[in-house]
């Protein structure tokens, strides 16, 4: 006979541990499973730092998954004593002329501040001058102004994969990593779910595999989603003093809306001069695979990357790139999440919040989906299928 449990949790990254943390919380007998050992580098939630905002320009359907997901972390920083949040504020920069969209949004500044006021945030409009004195490492135009709150900052994802899962597991949760999920099916009132090494049964499962879900849906509801790469950067500063200049005390996190072809995000120094400045543009052109994608990022792209979008804008980043890696954002269009019930199986919760800014809502996410498994509660008719 199968081992049966409550609930089991496909899929232990940013929504899985989360899921899997609040399931063992309410008391559910909960198994995780994944292939490799979170927090890992071969999904979409490594690289250090997550921007979060509460004012989500993306719509305020998402602002209180964020919320909830900053008093998840204080606590459980509380409990774990790891380092999770870090509210160092937010700007969304934009001007005048052609902008990039962000997240398909054309009018990312004012989405942002419509956001703040429908959650409640306070924030001030910056003029470009303002920003240049108080931010001299941006290189804003006099035209361009910023929506500032300081409530946002960052996450560390990793760490909030790890606090997560270990909070689970002082809660009876049980895991099994390093183990391939590779098939479900529900009958006779429970789920059977098949990895490469047994099978076990759950009254309800969660499908949360990330860039990996595609292949484990029917085509026409694989055809939901895309799968890009993307690249992440740490630049070294020119010297001690430029590179003071992105301490978290003095520099936020921001989203800016350039003339350039893509919108560019990124984070303070969490390190020393020469572990870099992050910061990233987004692809949404080509589609991948987490199987064929390539992690190597050539010399010829850190060179574009330099020249386009952080030479014009950071005077005081050297062209020494210290790290990079790659990463997978999982498309849905209008860069909205799906969380809803598997169309033809209602006991099989399918959860792909990402669309390139889901982890900030990940912690609330996981409260949405346990008590979608324990008490039915119904999610947001917006991020059905
Ligand atoms: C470069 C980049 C920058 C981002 N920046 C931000 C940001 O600033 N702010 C923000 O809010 N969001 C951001 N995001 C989005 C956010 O990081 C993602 O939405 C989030 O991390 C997705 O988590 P996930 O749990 O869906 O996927 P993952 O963390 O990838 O987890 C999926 C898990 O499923 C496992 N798995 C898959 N298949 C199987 C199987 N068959 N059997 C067992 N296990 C399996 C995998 O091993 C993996 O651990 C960014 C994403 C990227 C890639």
């Amino acid at each position: 006979m199968p081992e049966t449990y409550d609930a089991i949790v496909l899929g232990l990254g940013a929504m899985g541990a989360a899921a899997t943390y609040q399931l063992a919380r309410r008391g559910a007998r909960v198994l995780g499973i994944d292939r490799y050992a979170p927090p890992h580098e071969f999904g979409s939630t490594h690289g250090d730092t997550r921007i979060t905002r509460i004012a989500c320009g993306e719509g305020p359907e998402y602002s209180a998954f964020a919320a909830r997901s900053h008093d998840i972390w204080r606590e459980l920083e509380g409990e774990t004593g790891l380092d999770l949040l870090t509210q160092n504020g937010f700007l969304a920069i934009s001007g005048a002329g052609n902008r990039s969209a962000n997240h398909g949004v054309a009018q990312f500044l004012d989405a942002t501040v419509a956001a703040a006021r429908f959650a409640g945030v306070s924030y001030e409009i910056l003029d470009g001058a303002t920003l240049r004195r108080r931010y001299p490492a941006l290189n804003v135009a006099d035209g361009d102004q910023a929506y500032h709150d300081t409530v946002g900052g960052f996450a560390r994802p990793e760490n909030c994969v790890t606090a997560q899962l270990r909070a689970a597991v002082a809660r009876g949760a049980e895991l099994r990593l390093g183990e391939t999920v590779l098939s479900f099916v529900q009958q006779h009132g429970s789920v059977s779910v098949a990895t490469n090494k047994q099978t076990y049964s759950a009254s309800q499962l969660i499908v949360a595999a990330g860039a990996w879900l595609p292949a484990m849906l029917k085509p026409a509801l694989a055809a939901n989603f895309m799968v890009t790469r993307q690249v992440l950067y740490w630049f070294r500063a020119r010297s001690e003093a430029a590179h003071a200049e992105f301490s978290p005390e003095r520099f936020p996190v921001y989203i800016w809306q350039l003339p350039a072809p893509q919108s560019i995000y990124g984070f303070p120094a969490t390190g020393g001069l020469d572990e870099g400045v992050k910061l990233a543009t987004e692809q949404y052109d080509v589609a991948t695979t987490p199987d064929s994608v390539s992690r190597s990022v050539p010399a010829e792209e850190v060179r574009a990357m330099y020249e386009t979008y952080v030479e014009p804008f950071f005077p005081g980043l050297s062209p020494v790139c210290v790290r990079s890696k790659t990463c997978l954002y999982t498309w849905v269009d209008k860069a909205r999440f799906i969380i809803d019930r598997h169309p033809d199986s209602d006991r099989v919760i399918v959860a792909s919040p990402c669309s390139g800014h889901g982890f900030k809502h990940s912690a609330g996410v996981g409260e949405l989906l346990a008590e979608m498994v324990t008490i039915g509660r119904k999610p947001d008719p917006r991020f059905a299928f």
